[in-house]
């Protein structure tokens, strides 16, 4: 076969095993795998001494979201530029209703945000905001390619809020349509009273963004996560909860997992990095996202629920805002934009941290951040994977050598970053996005407005994947190439 470009010479992460070699590009498509491919004709692209992973998925993404009384500060300009220096190739963010929208309309706004702007390959999933009015168009956006819905369990000001028959009536469709439920998961009611209890001049003189975590104690979640489970387990509908932050959410993951519960739990990159204690800084409140930063222990908690599969997935919930737009808040907790910039670190992050940091293997590294997000959201065997017929997707990554996390040599639109003076390694050298390079010697060169909106079918994605074990198991399905080492 004749191949359009080789990426030669790599250690290539496939769900088969790892191997030292080459991948074979045919146009859009991963063509061929071995240990020393026939170059003739084609473009080289020299990976020696490099991981070749597949190109990230981060399935949790806010770009130019209306919230908080302003706009998050990235679109699907800077922010799909930031994904790709981080090696994210494809990523799924919210359509939210407005006033009186109907979900093909929140589908339709969202989709003209990424046209003509996006770098890499996207789609979104659909939040069902008003259950009355949008529980009879959930048929209907299954059948346009969405096979995944949104409901907070939050937010009753911003008008998102779902209450407990909304849950369970989608989760019921859900099983229905063999699709999937991503769920919001804190305490409305409970929340409300802690905030409003603290909510007092004297207190915000005392504690400033302290009060933050102080009014979200762990069982705001906890009990939220309870309570979805519950209704997943009664109804049979699929409910994957995001951005999970606490050890206790991870306990009761695992325990529902083990009783065949099809509940599946994310969490994002910066509550395996970061803790509460940020909070002390004189700009503390430039760290508020929602849920906020927890303790160390629900950070070990959560590396281990990754070690032992109650937790599947690593994202970002990127919801970008800058220090102007964060300065909004004027010293009350309850105003601050919430949110943070993290499509450009997920990758260096969770290598750094993760693989380099001894707590994972760049095998399971590559299933949380690839192949489990792939498979979960319907977008496997095309995204996800380096295999044979799958888009040819991919991260270059050098295994030491490190950058400085410096906000005004970025690709985002933060004049800050969370990790400002870090040292991480695990920036994309090269990425290769349905085989164009889009990232070449750390500099974005892809062309604005290349990426695809990316249709799903329901009741492809697999559950062997949330289930603990399936980390870094080598799959038969996939050989190792013979002749590769
Ligand atoms: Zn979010």
């Amino acid at each position: 076969m004749q191949l359009d470009t080789i990426v030669k010479g790599g250690t290539v992460v496939t769900p088969g095993g790892t191997f030292v070699g080459d991948v074979g590009i045919a146009g859009e498509k991963i063509a061929a795998l071995g240990s020393s491919l026939d170059a003739a004709g084609a473009k080289t692209i020299d990976a020696t001494d490099h991981y070749v992973i597949p190109g990230v998925l981060d399935v949790h993404v806010h770009l130019e979201l209306p919230f908080c009384g302003t706009v998050s500060a990235d679109d699907y300009r800077s922010g799909t530029r930031a994904g790709a220096r981080g090696g994210v190739t494809t990523l799924i963010d919210f359509a939210i209703p407005y006033a009186g929208d109907s979900l093909n309309d929140a589908a339709d706004n969202w989709m003209k945000k990424a046209e003509r702007k996006s770098l890499i390959d996207y789609t979104f999933h659909i939040c069902i905001t008003r259950w009355n009015e949008h529980k009879d168009q959930i048929e209907g956006m299954v059948k346009r390619g969405f096979t995944t819905f949104k409901e907070f369990m939050i937010y009753e000001s911003e008008g998102w809020q779902s209450d407990d028959r909304a849950l369970y009536g989608t989760l019921e469709k859900m099983r229905e349509y063999g699709t999937m439920l991503l769920v919001h998961a804190e305490s409305a009611r409970v929340l409300d009273e802690l905030i409003a209890r603290h909510h007092t001049p004297e207190l915000m003189k005392q504690y400033g963004a302290r009060l933050h975590p102080m009014t979200r104690p762990n069982f705001v979640e906890a009990e939220a996560i309870q309570r979805a489970v519950q209704w997943s387990e009664a109804t049979g509908g699929k409910l994957y909860i995001v951005h999970m932050s606490t050890g206790e959410g991870a306990d009761i993951i695992r325990a529902a997992q083990a009783r065949g519960v099809p509940v599946i739990a994310e969490t994002c990159v910066q509550y395996l990095v970061l803790d509460d204690s940020v909070f002390e800084r004189e700009d503390g409140h430039l760290f508020a996202c929602c849920p906020q930063l927890k303790k160390p222990k629900d950070v070990q908690r959560l590396w281990q629920g990754l070690n032992g599969g109650e937790v599947s997935v690593i994202s970002t919930d990127t919801c970008t805002f800058t220090r102007e737009q964060k300065a909004m808040w004027e010293g009350d907790w309850t105003k601050i934009p919430m949110g943070m910039p993290g499509l450009e670190t997920l990758l260096p992050l969770t290598y750094t941290h993760g693989v380099l940091g001894g707590r994972m293997s760049i095998e399971d590294m590559c299933m949380k951040l690839s192949t489990n997000p792939a498979r979960i959201m319907n977008l496997a065997p095309r995204k996800g994977s380096i295999s044979i017929g799958a888009d040819a997707d991919l991260a270059i990554i050098h295994p030491t050598r490190k950058h400085t996390v410096d906000p005004s040599a970025m690709e985002t639109n933060a004049d800050w970053s969370p990790f400002e003076g870090w040292e991480l390694a695990g920036f994309a050298r090269t990425t290769v996005s349905r085989g164009d390079v889009i990232v070449d010697d750390y500099r974005v060169v892809g062309k604005e407005g290349r990426g695809v909106w990316l249709r799903r079918e329901s009741g492809i994605g697999n559950r062997e994947s949330m289930l603990p074990g399936a980390v870094s198991i080598p799959d038969s399905r996939f050989p190792i190439p013979a002749g590769a080492r």
